[in-house]
């Protein structure tokens, strides 16, 4: 956007223009989440409409279209500590002198960068130029004091998909908050109401997992090395019907929440019980699967995380966690988040979850989560093996495993050292889950239904490979 003043017939749309001769109108995937970051200076200001700092302008300016996007959400986070790149895939906004190096154009006010793949917004990123005098207000432009408000509403138009009428060919004579020139108008008119809408106006229904007495949600995070050392999620699926599941590999997305070594670009693959490859996936949002996903409300916040739908007979399976890599990108490392969500749409269920990865210290221990469901207590099991993978020749194991249960809100449960010391240890024995070494950890709890997450480290400090399982006692 640059500074001046203009005025009438329609919104324009921004295209991908990979192939010139067949450009694609662009748009998010239909029901998809939006995360910006918001990396707009921590610094609380007085600013004109009362907002205390540029990061809660932003927000307000991002709610500013939410209620007229039907099948898209904007979130966002204030403060990220996320760094502001290109080609992270995440969607920052962020003051600068520079565009990522390059100049603003003149009077340029603000630039928001698009990254795109077949017609799907992947990335954007949002430089608000520092040169410019920002403040935050309503009613009439008073330059050389920008307002901060509609500028933002108008760029973030831009990461919706919204083009300048003013620029455009032929030129469209609309009041608009997407003309290229910053005026009077503070925020969105019809024009830019009516393009929002005839992109995000329809789409996918959205679902939801129907809550039940049964283990919902079950996740491992851990970090994913290369070779044998990369993240592997079991599970097992129980019943007589097939039963539908959204498994996903989170990864980079993990840096919006403070994990600063997050693996950068996961991949996923899913295999049976005879090693049989069922389903993979590198980039979740160039997949066919991409809306149904997110209208579950499930679309990973970055969009070359790895995500699967897929309907499973009953079985036991396993999943891959594990860095991209191709001739020209090497694998790496990080931290990353495997998730197990039983759609529920039949009476079979997943009724266990185990992951094998890479205890560290810090940030880099293995977690499990999950919810208990439905309105009563249950029992599960939960287990922290380590010396006795070497009878499956897995090397480095840890030599002894320390477990924590949380509650939500973060508050200690139980903790476990040595399984033979629970007070539950004649529970663990009965369900025949009893762990092959001693100085393994277990626990039974019966838990209130709500969310859990299951640590586990190297008692003193040690580190190496560990196996973190949790089972519903009675499915
Ligand atoms: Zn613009």
């Amino acid at each position: 956007m640059v500074a001046a003043v203009s005025t009438s017939s329609g919104y324009v749309r921004e295209f991908d223009t990979t192939n010139p001769n067949a450009p694609i109108p662009l748009a998010w995937v239909k029901d998809r989440t939006v995360q910006i970051q918001l990396s707009l200076g921590n610094n609380q200001v007085m600013l004109q409409d009362g907002f205390t700092s540029f990061n809660d302008s932003a927000a307000d300016a991002l709610n500013t279209w939410n209620p007229y996007l039907a099948h898209l959400h904007y979130s966002w986070i204030k403060n990220s500590p996320v760094t502001p790149a290109q080609g992270d895939d995440e969607m920052s906004a962020f003051f600068d002198t520079k565009v990522f190096g390059m100049n603003f154009g003149t009077d340029a006010l603000a630039v928001t960068l698009l990254n795109y793949r077949n017609g799907n917004m992947e990335e954007t990123d949002t430089v608000f130029n520092k040169a410019v005098s920002w403040d935050s207000y309503r009613g009439p432009l008073t330059p050389p004091v920008f307002d901060f408000h509609r500028v933002a509403i108008h760029e973030f138009g831009h990461v919706l998909g919204l083009d300048h009428p003013d620029q455009a060919t032929p030129k469209q004579n609309v009041v608009a908050i997407m003309n290229s020139r910053t005026g009077d108008l503070d925020t969105v008119a019809q024009d830019d109401i009516d393009g929002v809408t005839a992109i995000y106006g329809t789409g996918p229904a959205y679902n939801s997992i129907p809550n039940g007495p049964v283990l919902m949600n079950l996740s491992t995070r851990g970090t994913t090395n290369t070779g044998d050392n990369v993240l592997i999620g079991g599970f097992a699926i129980q019943g007589s019907q097939p039963a539908q599941f959204i498994i996903r590999a989170i990864a980079f997305s993990l840096s919006a929440s403070g994990i600063a070594d997050a693996l950068a670009d996961s991949a996923i693959e899913l295999y049976d019980v005879n090693r049989n490859l069922v389903a993979s996936d590198d980039d979740w949002f160039v997949s066919n699967d991409a809306p149904t996903i997110a209208s579950y409300h499930l679309d990973p916040p970055n969009s070359i995380e790895a995500a699967l739908i897929v309907t499973l007979n009953p079985g036991n399976y396993t999943a891959i966690v594990k860095s991209f890599s191709s001739s020209t990108q090497p694998a790496t490392t990080g931290v990353a988040l495997f998730e197990l969500y039983d759609l529920r749409t039949s009476k079979s269920r997943a009724i266990n979850v185990s992951t094998r990865g890479q205890v560290g210290t810090g940030n880099d221990i293995m977690i499990g989560g999950f919810v208990i469901g439905g309105s009563t207590g249950k029992r599960v099991v939960i287990r922290a093996i380590g010396p006795s993978l070497s009878q499956s020749n897995v090397p480095n194991p840890l030599s002894d495993p320390y477990l924590e249960l949380r509650d939500s809100s973060g508050n200690l449960v139980e903790a476990n050292d040595d399984w033979q010391q629970s007070p539950e240890a004649t529970t663990i024995i009965a369900d025949q889950l009893a762990p092959a070494s001693p100085k393994e950890s277990a626990m039974a709890p019966i838990l209130a239904p709500g969310g859990y997450t299951a640590l586990v480290s190297g008692a003193r400090g040690t580190t190496g490979t560990a196996l973190v399982e949790i089972y519903d006692e009675s499915p």
